[in-house]
């Protein structure tokens, strides 16, 4: 999942200086968990920008905005009230805004309303914690599932650096060092051999920007 937070409603309103209407887009996968930008958020954001004297004139939540498929049926079903504002904000993740500015084919201009922080995983309690960042050459396997790259701040490779105090993080007082969490759950599962090896330094060629896969 791509977590998201709110854009301040102030900023957006800079975004739309000059303008008079705007079509609102959202998200129902992400977003909407995120609360960014599921229905609620959109009327939200309608009812604030109408407050402001912005004519709102439609909006659309496409399950996933991020999938092409998606947001073209999206975007043509609601052409006429988009065609009808000046422009597009976009309640989504950066992919999802991207997606909207390269699937329409106008000149509209896009606006984003959100900002993504990272891909993280949804807990049962509603807190939404990073915990992979992507990197192209998975090691969880070696670590038990345990992301030294996402989860220690200075993304270790091969155990914790002189700082963990009695487990914890020396950046982060209130967090597990991961590291420790490795070496514990290796140790639970007899796999301790795991970490006799010394992992050469991350390949970066792999995270080169922008990747591209074919699927
Ligand atoms: S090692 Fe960590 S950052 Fe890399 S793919 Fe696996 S979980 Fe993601
Ligand atoms: S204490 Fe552990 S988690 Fe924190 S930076 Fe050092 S190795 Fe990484």
């Amino acid at each position: 999942m791509i977590i998201t937070t709110c854009k301040d409603i102030e900023d957006i309103i800079k975004f739309l200086e000059g303008e008079k209407s705007v079509f609102i887009v959202g998200c129902g996968e992400c977003s909407t968990v995120c609360k960014t930008g599921g229905e609620k958020e959109v009327l939200d954001m309608k009812a604030s920008l109408e407050k402001k004297g912005y004519a709102v004139t439609g909006y659309c939540i496409p399950d996933a905005p991020c999938t092409v498929a998606q947001i073209r049926s999206a975007l043509r079903e609601n052409k006429k009230a988009i065609d009808g504002a000046d422009s597009i904000l976009v309640l989504t993740c950066g992919l999802g805004a991207q997606s909207v500015k390269d699937n329409f084919l106008s000149e509209k201009t896009v606006h984003i309303g959100c900002d993504t922080q990272f891909m993280g995983q949804v807990c049962k309690d509603g807190v939404l914690l990073e915990r992979c960042s992507g990197c192209g050459d998975c090691i969880l396997e070696l670590t038990d599932m345990i992301c030294p790259i996402t989860r220690c701040p200075k993304a270790l490779l091969n155990g914790p650096c002189g700082g963990q105090n009695k487990g914890k993080c020396e950046v982060d007082k209130d967090m597990d060092c991961a590291w420790v969490l490795i070496y514990k759950a290796l140790k639970e599962k007899n796999k301790l051999h795991l970490l006799k090896e010394s992992r050469p330094p991350k390949d970066h060629s792999k995270m080169l920007k922008p990747r591209r896969l074919k699927v």
